[in-house]
């Protein structure tokens, strides 16, 4: 990678993996003989098993009850008779119960309608109870319930919903391919989404280097008349961080600690605006994703929808298997993914991608000392000093790297991504933020 100045400050222009799985269109992966559903999916609280071991469950019902506000419900992405519920990692560090389905009878989800319903005359509070229902999250990997986030406070009025299709992390390519062939579906989710916290403008933000998926958007929103504006912005990683997208089109920075909604905008994944259509006017819940599945030691690297629950294994097996032994098994993109050893671990409802890299695909060395190259603030996009930092959390003085702006790091990977002396600076910066208070950016 090379630094890439198109996104004003910092950032890196991927190789070019994305071309693995570019031109692959979706195609629905087989359904697996058994999910293993994790009740904890989401930001917030796990969800509460609303079955047992021995239920009969239908694709669609629940079998994971919210619990609290930020939780999320979840739905039984197959039919079949509960298994067992048992306890798996998820992310690592951290376990959830998960509900086994074995599958078994056929598929009949409660009320899947033909035709899409008509939203335009329910009101907010309705179409929020209806994304509850469904489970709907935020599918780019915070995890956030859509109902949560589109609940906007008594007094604030929203300026801005920004539809991000930036996609910048390398190798994944799901939501390219989602904005190519749903268009419609997404613009009509964004309408929907609109409509729920009343924004006034809507932007669709697609990557500079996704020219057919900006033609597109654009054709259809001539057609339809629709007053949305389409933006190619930039392709540099990490370009399609919610915070520095806002930066790009708003012009204004959000500070640390603050949300978006803090200056009036609320930016949602392309793939959480097209599960939004689809519990709006399918009433369907989140049972499925768009995954991109890549890295050289994979057979054949693709695009697929694969029921959540579906064990990493089962779908590179789908995907002509591996061609070795990965160096490294990765959920999410490369920069801000997360290394999984169990090919058990299930795909959820915020997994973007399955990533079987080779050795030479992988960063890996051993951390030599600091030669002050300067490579790691040149790259950083909020304009931190990584060094610094993290000289100070390893010297324990978490108070200077708080005043230095630990609470500005976007936990991006760019700065590890970059340093020849393997220093892992962005894991120090997370666990430094974990250890005095700071949560996820
Ligand atoms: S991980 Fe943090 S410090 Fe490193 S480049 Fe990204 S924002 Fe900057
Ligand atoms: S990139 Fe690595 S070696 Fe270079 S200044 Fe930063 S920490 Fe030091």
């Amino acid at each position: 990678m090379i630094p890439l100045p198109t996104l004003s400050r910092g950032g890196l222009l991927p190789d070019d993996r994305k071309t693995l799985t570019r031109g692959s269109a979706i195609w629905n992966a087989a359904l697996p003989t058994q999910c293993v559903v994790p009740l904890h999916q989401h930001a917030g609280a796990a969800a509460e098993a609303v079955v047992a071991v021995g239920d009969r469950v239908r694709e669609g019902m629940l079998i994971g009850r919210a619990v609290g506000r930020n939780s999320a419900h979840v739905h039984a992405p197959i039919p079949g008779v509960v298994t067992a519920i048992r306890s798996g990692e998820v992310y690592p560090g951290r376990p959830s119960a998960c509900v086994v389905i074995d599958l078994e009878g056929e598929f009949d989800r409660l009320g899947k309608p033909l035709a899409p319903a008509e939203w335009q005359q329910r009101s907010a509070r309705d179409l929020l109870r209806n994304l509850r229902e469904c489970g709907v999250v935020g599918m780019a990997g915070g995890g956030i319930p859509a109902d949560n986030k589109y609940t906007i406070p008594r007094g604030v009025e929203i300026e801005h919903l920004i539809v991000n299709g930036a996609e910048s992390e390398p190798y994944l390519t799901a939501t390219h391919r989602l904005m190519l062939e749903k268009p419609a579906e997404i613009l009509e989710g964004a309408r929907i989404a609109a409509h729920i916290v009343g924004a006034r403008r809507v932007t669709i933000a697609v990557g500079r280097d996704k020219r057919d998926a900006v033609a597109a958007f654009r054709r259809l929103v001539r057609e339809r008349g629709l007053p949305f504006s389409v933006r190619a912005v930039s392709l540099a990683y990490p370009a399609g961080d919610e915070k520095l997208l806002i930066r790009e089109l708003v012009g204004r920075e959000v500070p640390a600690g603050r949300l978006p909604i803090d200056l009036r905008v609320i930016v949602s994944s392309v793939a959480t605006i097209h599960a939004v259509y689809e519990a709006i006017a399918f009433g369907k819940p989140v049972v499925e994703r768009v995954v991109t599945v890549a890295g050289s030691m994979v057979r054949t690297p693709s695009n697929v929808k694969v029921r959540i629950g579906t064990p990493v294994g089962a779908l590179l097996a789908e995907c002509g298997g591996l061609i070795d032994t990965p160096a490294r098994l990765v959920l999410g993109g490369p920069m801000m993914g997360y290394t999984v050893a169990d090919m058990a671990t299930p795909i959820t409802k915020t997994t973007t991608g399955v990533l079987a890299l080779g050795t030479d695909e992988v960063n890996d060395g051993e951390r030599t000392p600091c030669i002050g190259c300067g490579r790691c603030i040149r790259v950083c996009p909020v304009g931190l000093e990584p060094v610094t930092l993290v000289k100070m959390l390893e010297r324990d003085r978490p108070g200077d790297a708080a005043a230095a702006g630990l609470a500005d790091c976007r936990e991006c990977g760019c700065c590890s991504y970059v340093c020849p002396s393997h220093i892992p600076l962005t894991e120090t910066l997370v666990q430094g933020r974990r250890r005095n208070g700071g949560g996820a950016p």
